[in-house]
């Protein structure tokens, strides 16, 4: 009977001829796949053959994640039949991260060199094996290994604590992507998020902030309003025995856990702990805040000067370096400001001491320092392109993160000696926004860019994407920039560019996604887009979606309530006739959903012109000084200055001060009908027809985007024919003073709102 069995095997195997035809769902693509005829069908009575301490180390993974993903209770044992065997061998002459896949109807053969081959052969598999009880794997051979050494995922936590269980759960999603490196931001201006035995106020001041998620950062504590110190602090940090569990648990999945603590500049939580180390000592608060605003500026850095920085900052890195074996240290180095530097004393007579031509190399001095010190023990430094200004030695490695592709400065980095690792913002920086950075614009970069001189190919190791925490308080923000996201990143750092294909990798995506849903992350799904957030309407007005990508439904609620896969699908345009709240989102093939947007139908009559005998042109303005923050406070000041103006514009600057203006008067439009009025304005406006709040563009912003685009706010009201009253109130709030305001109606395209405006 035995017999009988092995003949059957080796008649399936020689069955497996090749074919080209099939689709493989594994990101990142492999190097090199052939297919045969026919499939593996995996189920609960598939044997997991892993003999060496190191094989079943690995296997365990793969019994996990089919009880995970797929229901599977498989077992682990000997077989030659129906069995997934795994093998590491030294003498395959395989590449270190090499895998060798091979599969037939009978079962799966994986080979490796190294424990992490093999683990990235399990990996494949993984994917491979999708979601359900029902797998059938394609009968095919895949011969796998990376494109570059260094494929890395930067964590900022120091901006937003997020905590053990998250940082497991992110390094899951490297490990199942092939990344082999996190880069953990643990230390800024904003929390200091690592516990140092030496120096307990770095974590017990350092990593504790005012709680105010809900306004803009700011380094400047008199730019704030009294708070409640009653109130819990925010943050959190990792004692040293978290660090060590969450260090041990990367390095089960592969992964080198790089360390960045941030000097010399970043560093305003270290400072408030420790005084004595900055210049003046003048740092009082670990900077609160939730989101970047205009107000933002970078902190002033340790001291240069004085000895006591050094011995500070050297006893800190001892305590890392024995929490990280990673054979780097990320010391940061970036937007170090020099201004505090230039009046201190002590970085002065450092400066002259060390005959060092100004504070840029002063920087240099610093950084080179501890670069020194990380080498006596055996670490090698990496650093942001900026660590090269002023001189750096050739041991350092570079990231390369500013201009449009970073390449510039790879160039000089790799021409002055240095190993680089590609980051440039523009592509690689996974806290922008979904619509200004998609996933297309992402998987087409290429750290090694057609043209580049192929003597310096080898200098570039690999690359790295950042998830900055300025605009991710939470850790369901985090994995929605993230993913999928990451999968781009993995292809890139992983498959020859040659093989790269992006529609073969939507498809793939797409089956991943089944992966990400039962792992609970948070995944990116584009929301539904076409409706203003206000449409105002006389009669009956269409709601009407812009057509969605493939696969994804959009669902809708007309009672406030939030959007769920049971509220109603939209399939086409449909008409209102009364005031509704549309709330609506996409969801996908498997249930994710996309952020909620809100569209409000309002239903007005024509709002009654008034008479105004002896109009003039023109509207009153009264201009109020003082520090407000938002509009409508102006109107509790008493006015400094009033007048009459045929522009509406931030036309009194007021100096430097800060401070508000309204506007008041008539203005007087041609016909009944809709008209649109828009503001965009530094800081925030409001425009009021009568009572009627028509656009509210409050806040602390900005009047145009960094891509220069004027950032508009709309809003709409139905008015008869004649002259309706008009106030504008603006506020300024620090330096960029600018309003404007638009008209647009029946037989009025957009234009600035002048002439028609009196009092
Ligand atoms: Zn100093």
């Amino acid at each position: 009977m035995k017999n009988l069995f092995v003949l059957s095997v080796v008649f399936l195997m020689v069955a497996c001829g090749p074919r080209k035809d099939v689709q493989i769902n594994v990101i990142p693509k492999p190097a090199k796949v052939e297919t045969g005829k026919g499939s593996f069908l995996l189920n609960e009575k598939t044997v997991i053959v892993a003999k060496t301490d190191d094989e079943k180390k690995v296997s365990h993974f793969l019994t996990n994640a089919l009880k995970k993903f797929n229901g599977l209770q498989v077992t682990e044992g000997d077989a030659v039949n129906n069995a997934i065997v795994l093998t590491i061998d030294g003498n395959s002459g395989m590449a270190a991260e090499a895998y060798r896949m091979v599969v037939s109807k009978n079962g799966v053969r994986l080979t490796a060199s190294s424990p992490a081959g093999l683990f990235y052969g399990v990996q494949s598999l993984i994917q491979l094996c999708g979601t359900g009880k029902d797998i059938s794997i394609p009968c095919m051979t895949i011969e796998d290994k990376p494109r570059f050494a260094w494929r890395g995922m930067h964590l900022d936590e120091a901006r937003h604590f997020q905590g053990k269980e998250f940082v497991k759960k992110f390094i899951d999603m490297l490990a199942m992507h092939k990344l082999n490196v996190l880069h953990w931001h643990l230390t800024d201006d904003q929390g200091w998020r690592i516990e140092i035995k030496r120096y307990p106020k770095l974590t017990s001041i350092g990593a504790w902030r005012e709680d105010r998620r809900g306004e803009p950062w700011s380094i400047d504590d008199d730019q704030r309003l009294p708070y409640d110190t009653s109130k819990p602090f925010y943050g959190g940090f990792y004692t040293q025995d978290d660090i060590r569990e969450i260090v041990a648990y990367a390095a089960e999945r592969y992964i080198t856990i790089v360390p960045e603590i941030e000097m010399p500049g970043h560093s305003r939580a270290a400072l408030v702990a420790y005084p004595e180390v900055s210049c003046f000592g003048k740092e009082k608060k670990v900077p609160p805040g939730g989101y970047v605003g205009e107000h933002w500026d970078f902190s002033d850095p340790y001291c240069a000067g004085k000895e006591e920085t050094f011995v500070f900052l050297q006893n800190v890195l001892d305590e890392v370096i024995s929490l990280f074996p990673s054979p780097y240290i990320h010391i940061g180095g970036d937007e170090c400001t020099k201004r505090v530097w230039k009046k201190c004393p002590l970085c002065q007579a450092r400066i002259k001491k060390e005959k060092l031509k100004d504070e840029f190399e002063l920087q240099s001095y610093f950084i080179r320092r501890i670069e020194k010190y990380l080498a006596s023990k055996g670490k090698r430094m990496i650093g942001w392109q900026e660590i090269m200004e002023g001189g750096m030695d050739p041991s350092a490695l570079i990231m390369p993160w500013r201009g449009d592709d970073a390449l510039p400065v790879a160039l000089e980095a790799a021409q002055k000696g240095h190993q680089v690792i590609m980051v440039p913002s523009s592509y690689l920086y996974f806290n922008g926004d979904w619509e200004s950075m998609e996933l297309s614009h992402i998987y087409h970069y290429d750290p090694i860019p057609e043209g580049l001189d192929s003597n310096y190919h080898a200098a570039i190791i690999g690359l790295e994407a950042c998830i900055w925490g300025e605009n991710t308080p939470s850790f369901r923000d985090v994995e929605y920039q993230t993913m999928p996201r990451m999968a781009a990143l993995a292809e890139i750092g992983w498959t020859p560019k040659e093989k790269k294909d992006w529609k073969d990798f939507v498809a793939r995506v797409e089956k991943i996604k089944a992966l990400y849903k039962q792992m609970d992350i948070n995944y990116y799904v584009p929301s539904p887009r076409g409706l203003p957030e206000k449409t105002v309407f006389t009669a009956t007005a269409t709601v009407a979606f812009d057509t969605v990508p493939e696969g994804l439904l959009i669902r809708y609620t007309t009672d406030s309530s939030e959007p769920s896969v049971k509220s109603s699908l939209y399939e086409k345009p449909f008409e209102i006739s009364s005031t509704t709240l549309i709330k609506a989102a996409a969801f996908d093939r498997y249930g994710q959903k996309s952020k909620t947007v809100v569209a409000l139908f309002e239903k007005q009559s024509f709002r009654k012109a008034v008479s105004v005998p002896h109009a003039e042109k023109g509207l009153r303005y009264f201009i109020y000084a003082g520090r407000f923050r938002g509009a409508d406070l102006i109107d509790k000041a008493m006015p400094c200055q009033t007048g009459v103006t045929d522009t509406l514009g931030a036309l009194v600057k007021n100096g430097d001060k800060d401070g508000g203006i309204r506007f008041e008067g008539y203005v007087e439009v041609p016909a009944d009908g809709i008209y649109t009025f828009s503001l965009a304005s530094n800081d925030g406006s409001k425009l009021y027809i009568g009572d009627y709040l028509v656009t509210d563009n409050d806040g602390y912003r900005s009047a145009f985007s960094r891509r220069g685009e004027m950032i508009l706010s709309h809003g709409s009201i139905a008015l008869a024919k004649g002259m309706h009253p008009l106030v504008v109130k603006y506020f300024d709030w620090g330096s960029g003073e600018y309003l404007k305001v638009f008209i647009e109606g029946p037989g009025i395209s957009r234009r600035e709102l002048k002439d028609i405006i009196f009092h």
